[in-house]
């Protein structure tokens, strides 16, 4: 049976697959089974985290909400569970996820096992909000692990790409819903450059996208709020679909018939197309745009302080390497942690994510990144998107990655969780 991920660029035949409703079935695979194991939540990462020659567990039968706490504001949910599904019933329920991402398509575990992030500087990654899981382990054994009870393992084991074991469920710290003030306009590169690092304070939220070959970006603030929703459906059509959707595929396609439009385009009919916005909506509708067309990505968190110098640098090594870009650039704002794979892991991160939705040139263009920026400023990868550095590197970049991997040998000698791309980082 053939799998892909969602961009594509990961295929392989899956020899044998298995879709388990509970954490018993998921401990029954591993205990009338010895051979190699890998799960996926909806196959949204890029990087080679799923391929296996043996057993492939789909979770997305693990899908429901087990309990809501309203005394600890907690919700226990099945690790398979969508986020997108999980936003309704929780709000439904009167919760919200405190932050989110831009998209809602990955499953619960899925995207807090690869350091999931949203953007606002008062906030982690979205493992922060996990309180604590159920871990089936190679041997089919449950380990629970908690934030309370078992501090250092919490830590060391939060983000694992799937190599400790099978997340079966998992309490996650909600909030009350909330609404999201969006005020978001163009404005210019240099003068973004020059303020970042106060905005970046005044906001609950902010985020921006360059438009490569431009010297313009399009900043998104968002404030909380208990005012009201006031969005109105006409904007929506209008922004989110024919504009963000339909339009954008248009200039993708025009564009990549001939890549050197890509300059036109961006600086001549994109830009200038983004009015200003101001509005209000429910938070996750606010923390997640319409799911872009299928492109590549690679996105590495970098101190915070570095931000202006890295926006900069980033803009003149596409230029100066000849790339030609067709997508926006995003760049966003994380609040350090203490996870051990976090890459935001003892420092407030700016991330920057070099997309493009053209598979010519995508390779050079990522080992540029990587050296020009990604190395060169002692980043860190985004687990779940593109990357080329092996352990020498991420050893000197994580504090703990040391640890990480006696835990994981520990947790499983035989290796029953790796596989090539695991195989050469913790192997
Ligand atoms: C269009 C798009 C937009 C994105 N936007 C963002 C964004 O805004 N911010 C951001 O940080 N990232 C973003 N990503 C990246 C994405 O959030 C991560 O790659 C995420 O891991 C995908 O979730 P998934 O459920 O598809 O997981 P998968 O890709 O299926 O799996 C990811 C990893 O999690 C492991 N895993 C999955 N389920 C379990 C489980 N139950 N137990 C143990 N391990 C498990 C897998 O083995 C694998 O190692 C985006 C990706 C796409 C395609």
């Amino acid at each position: 049976m053939e799998w892909q991920n969602w961009a594509g660029n990961i295929r392989f035949d899956a020899k044998r697959m298995a879709q388990p409703t509970s954490t018993e079935e998921v401990q029954e695979l591993l205990k009338t089974s010895n051979g190699k194991v890998r799960c996926f939540g909806t196959g949204h990462s890029w990087s080679a985290l799923i391929p296996t020659d043996d057993l492939l567990i789909d979770t997305s039968k693990l899908n429901r909400v087990l309990s809501i706490d309203r005394e600890k504001n907690q919700a226990t949910i099945q690790a398979g569970a969508k986020l997108k599904d999980l936003n309704l019933e929780l709000w439904e329920s009167g919760y919200a996820f405190s932050n989110l991402g831009s998209i809602a398509e990955q499953s619960l575990a899925g995207a807090i096992s690869t350091a999931t992030h949203g953007s606002g500087i008062g906030f982690q990654i979205l493992g922060s909000m996990v309180e604590s899981f159920k871990l089936v382990k190679a041997d089919g054994e449950v380990l629970e692990v908690s934030r309370k009870e078992n501090s250092e393992l919490y830590h060391l084991s939060v983000i694992s790409l799937g190599s400790l074991g099978i997340i079966t469920e998992m309490t996650i710290n909600v909030v009350p819903k909330f609404q999201l003030r969006e005020r978001s306009g163009i404005m210019d590169f240099e003068e973004v450059c020059d303020n970042i690092l106060d905005w970046v304070k005044e906001h609950d939220h902010i985020k921006m996208w360059w438009f490569p070959h431009t010297d313009k970006m399009m900043v998104y603030r968002y404030e909380r709020t208990e005012e009201p929703v006031n969005d109105t459906w006409f904007r929506q059509k209008l922004m989110d679909e024919w504009v963000s959707v339909y339009f954008y595929r248009l200039m993708l396609w025009w564009g990549n018939r001939k890549p050197t439009r890509r300059r036109t385009i961006n600086s001549k009919v994109l830009t200038p197309f983004l009015a200003d916005v101001d509005r209000i909506e429910r938070s996750y509708k606010v923390f997640n745009v319409p799911e872009p067309p299928i492109h590549r990505e690679t996105e590495w968190a970098f101190d915070i302080n570095h931000a202006p110098t890295l926006f900069r640098e980033y803009k003149r090594m596409v230029e100066s390497k000849g790339h030609l870009m067709n997508f926006i650039q995003e760049i966003r704002f994380v609040k350090g942690d203490d996870f051990a794979l976090s890459p935001c892991h003892g420092r407030d991160s700016v991330y920057i994510g070099c997309y493009n939705a053209d598979n010519r040139g995508w390779d050079e263009l990522l080992v540029d990144f990587e050296e020009h920026i990604g190395i060169k400023y002692n980043g860190r990868p985004h687990w779940g998107k593109e990357f080329n550095v092996g352990t020498d590197y991420l050893r000197s970049v994580y504090p703990k990655w040391d640890d990480f991997l006696k835990l994981r040998s520990d947790m499983d000698a035989n290796g029953r969780f790796m596989n090539g791309m695991l195989e050469g980082l913790f192997g």
